[in-house]
């Protein structure tokens, strides 16, 4: 197979087919995503798919607003259903962490975000099932909630469809080609694909391919697990859905899922590099044990919980736990949308969107400077309040 695309993106998660689908938008001539196994496979399938508003910085906060802004009206605004359901979210802080609570609630607000600081004691009215104690602080954030990132992703990928673009699944990428200092394309299991303009969306498996044009990206593969716990018909029975949970005095996040299921995961860093093609996809005992005691200790309604199945995904950590989007150097036409680091889907929407305004008219969308490859060496990293990085 030899083809010519004007623009080739690499990698079929949330990041990549929303990149095709606001490309196609624009018109922005042929476009090819090339996808080593099938659409929402690698990292995308495994989210946890919260969307929140609540991050460190005015322009996440802005990104992650208008990304919640087409959640919220996804079948008007791409098509299809992506499962978004607003559920309200809790930020529990102990004492350490009440100044950057503060701090980051007060820049919400002024951004417009519908957030408002509550004591612990007033944790259960906000968000039935959940304890307040040991909590020195919380915050509640109206308008969060959960999607589905199977459904939004493919609902992404069909729209692009739709509009043209060729999806090519089963079709793993080798090498990205260069002449000089241009890309000129990439070769694949099935040959050549010719294209002046490459979009780098591979997540964890993105730094192999930059390295062979001698481009480091400072990304690093780490293992998350997340335990799925049965809860007791009497909280909410099969169709309920409890508020998520952010829990930074026992390092957990809680959000429900359909089924009357809770899923529970840790959003500590968890900096040991992972083999992201083998590495160990279930969880030990200990994790078992581990996410039941500490879930129960959150949300009470969880002491009379059934594990019910559980797996690991692998984060796409950067340095300063934010992604790298834009131009890569050395070589024209070669972009990057990775190193997401464990809160890249709630953010795909806005990030498609600015990709697809860059590539085609090669101005920056405003926020999206701070995320420059460029930054790590200037010093320039994007510093979170919260010593988890990972929450941004
Ligand atoms: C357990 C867990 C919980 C999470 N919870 C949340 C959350 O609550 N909220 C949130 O916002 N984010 C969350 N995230 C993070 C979020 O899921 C990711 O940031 C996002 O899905 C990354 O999307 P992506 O498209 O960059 O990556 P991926 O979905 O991994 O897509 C990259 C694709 O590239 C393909 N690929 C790789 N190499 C090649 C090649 N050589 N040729 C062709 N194709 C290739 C892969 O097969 C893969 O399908 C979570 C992640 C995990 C693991």
């Amino acid at each position: 197979m030899s083809e010519t695309a004007d623009i080739l993106i690499i990698g079929g998660g949330v990041i990549g087919c929303s990149i095709a689908y606001h490309l196609a938008r624009l018109g922005a001539g042929r476009i090819v995503l090339l996808e080593r196994r099938a659409v929402c496979t690698g990292t995308t399938g495994r989210s946890g798919a919260i969307v929140r508003q609540h991050y460190s910085n005015d322009f996440t906060v802005r990104m992650a607003k208008e990304s919640l802004h087409v959640f919220q009206h996804f079948a008007d605004l791409v098509g299809g259903a992506c499962g978004f359901t607003s559920t309200g979210m809790l930020v529990l802080s102990a004492a350490a962490g009440v100044e950057a609570l503060r701090a980051n609630v007060q820049m919400q607000q002024e951004q417009g975000v519908p957030t408002r600081l509550i004591s612990g004691d007033e944790v259960p009215d906000a968000a039935p099932g959940y304890s307040g104690q040991g909590v020195a602080l919380a915050c509640y954030e109206e308008d969060a909630g959960v999607a589905d990132p199977m459904a939004t992703t493919s609902c992404f990928a069909q729209r692009a469809r739709d509009l043209g673009v060729q999806l090519h699944e089963e079709l793993a990428v080798t090498r990205i080609v260069a002449s000089k200092e241009r890309v000129t394309g990439v070769e694949t299991t099935q040959g050549l694909f010719s294209a002046r303009n490459v979009v780098l969306a591979a997540n964890v498996w993105s730094p192999a391919l930059t390295a062979t044009l001698g481009i480091t990206l400072p990304i690093t593969a780490t293992r998350h697990p997340m335990l799925a716990l049965r809860r007791p018909d009497d909280f909410g029975g099969r169709y309920g859905l409890h508020a998520v949970c952010l829990d930074l005095t026992r390092s957990l996040y809680l959000r429900p899922d359909i089924g009357g299921i809770t899923l529970v995961g840790s959003s500590e860093n968890v900096l040991t590099a992972s083999d992201p093609d083998h590495y160990a996809q279930g969880l030990t005992e200990d994790e078992i044990r581990y996410f039941a005691t500490m879930g129960k200790g959150t949300l009470l309604p969880l002491a009379r919980a059934v594990p019910r199945g559980n797996w690991a995904g692998i984060y796409d950590d950067t340095p300063d736990y934010h992604p790298i989007l834009g131009r890569l150097p050395h070589y024209e036409g070669l972009y990057c949308a990775a190193g997401f680091s464990g809160h890249g889907f709630k953010l795909a929407p806005v990030v498609g969107e600015w990709m697809a305004a860059y590539i085609t008219s090669n101005k920056l969308p405003d926020d999206m400077q701070h995320f420059a490859y460029e930054r790590f060496e200037r010093g320039q990293e994007i510093r979170p309040r919260y010593n988890s990085g990972v929450l941004g």
